[in-house]
């Protein structure tokens, strides 16, 4: 199958999130390679791209956003993640 280069991140990585998760995409699972084409929407893709996928990946970002901002906060109030 052909591969499409991710046009959200860089060979897998997502460079301004490179603080959370090692900037892991989630587009296209840190591959940086995707089945279909980003640029085309339409054609074979048609299901791929849908809005509510879109919307999904705009929540995603946000989430990792709002983790970075509470990991920012954290830090600086010298607290560590303590789950037990
Ligand atoms: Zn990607």
């Amino acid at each position: 199958m052909k591969k499409f280069q991710c046009d959200k991140c860089e060979n897998g990585k997502i460079t301004k999130y490179l603080h959370i998760d090692n900037g892991f995409c989630y587009k296209c699972k840190g591959t940086g390679k995707l089945n279909y084409d980003p640029d085309t929407k339409g054609h074979n893709a048609q299901e791929n791209i849908n809005p509510e996928i879109e919307w999904l990946e705009i929540q995603s970002e946000q989430e990792m956003i709002a983790q970075a901002e509470l990991e920012n906060w954290m830090h600086a109030n010298n607290i560590e993640y303590d789950y037990h």
